[in-house]
């Protein structure tokens, strides 16, 4: 499977496509790599719940995932994070609210495109629950879950499920 169909600059069809990642024309030698883009996340956390947004758009409309987003060109993983938690709750955080968690691989289907991602993840704890949403357009909701009461299966994307089982519900 394969999301060229043609080479991009000499039109060929004769080209690979390694682990499509690097795409190489045999006719004209045009090369590209489909590399992995960054991607942060945000756990934000009060008392012992969890915030989740629920997908407001594909991939996985309808799952549980968690604020944040792709890291624009220029930018820092943290600034990244302060933008993007700007932009989908209203909410203005700065780096030194953010804690280091780890980072986790994963893959992000838009428009028949495989993007692959490596999301890193901040916890940030808020000294309230009373948080909103501020894009309706890329969520349409949001949910505080008690640890006890997360159930993985609704977390779209591996990455998250990942994280959230190992860091914070104690899975191995
Ligand atoms: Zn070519």
């Amino acid at each position: 499977m394969t999301f060229f169909k043609y080479c991009p600059n000499c039109r060929s069809d004769h080209f690979e496509f390694t682990n499509t990642v690097r795409f190489h024309c045999l006719d004209c030698d045009f090369t590209y790599y489909h590399n992995i883009a960054a991607a942060v996340a945000v756990v934000f956390t009060f008392e012992d719940q969890i915030l989740f947004t629920v997908r407001n758009v594909d991939p996985d409309k309808g799952k549980w995932d968690l604020p944040g987003g792709f890291i624009d060109p220029g930018e820092n993983a943290e600034e990244a994070v302060c933008r993007e938690i700007q932009e989908e709750l209203g909410l203005q955080i700065v780096p030194k609210d953010l804690k280091y968690i780890t980072t986790s691989p994963n893959n992000y289907l838009y428009k028949s495109v495989p993007y692959r991602t490596m999301d890193i993840f901040y916890e940030c704890p808020l000294a309230t629950d009373s948080i909103g949403i501020n894009a309706e357009d890329e969520i349409q909701d949001l949910i505080w879950v008690r640890r006890s009461e997360i159930t993985l299966e609704n977390i779209g994307f591996v990455s998250i499920r990942k994280v959230i089982g190992e860091r914070f519900l104690g899975n191995s």
